[in-house]
């Protein structure tokens, strides 16, 4: 495994409002303006994998005489800041917010308010 270096760690994981299952669009590379679903987040370094999108080729060495080179296709994990949430609700992108219901934290869409 390759280490992160720890400037790319997210300082606040708590602050992570995009959850797994969440669909967002994504606002840079070369798949922007495209949405997906969230499939997995790593709060800690602030990174998620959307379903079939970022994804980029990757070409492997054959090891053994005989095999042949392939070029595969790997799915890089996309920054939280470089997507934007869409709201399930209104369907627009939008921001998370947070408040208070009882005991429970509700995230809702900065938009309409409906909860996320
Ligand atoms: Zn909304």
């Amino acid at each position: 495994m390759r280490r992160s270096p720890k400037s790319s760690y997210n300082p606040h994981p708590e602050t992570m409002h995009i959850k797994k299952g969440d669909t967002v669009k994504i606002t840079v590379g070369k798949d922007r303006g495209k949405t997906g679903k969230v499939t997995s987040v790593d709060a800690k370094l602030g990174k998620l994998h959307v379903e079939g999108l970022n994804l980029y080729k990757k070409h492997v060495r054959p090891r053994k005489q005989g095999e042949k080179g392939e070029i595969v296709s790997v799915a890089r994990p996309l920054d939280v800041s470089n997507v934007a949430i869409i709201c399930p609700n209104c369907n627009k992108q939008t921001r998370v917010g947070q408040r208070k219901d009882g005991e429970k934290k509700v995230r809702y869409c900065a938009k309409c308010k409906g909860a996320i």
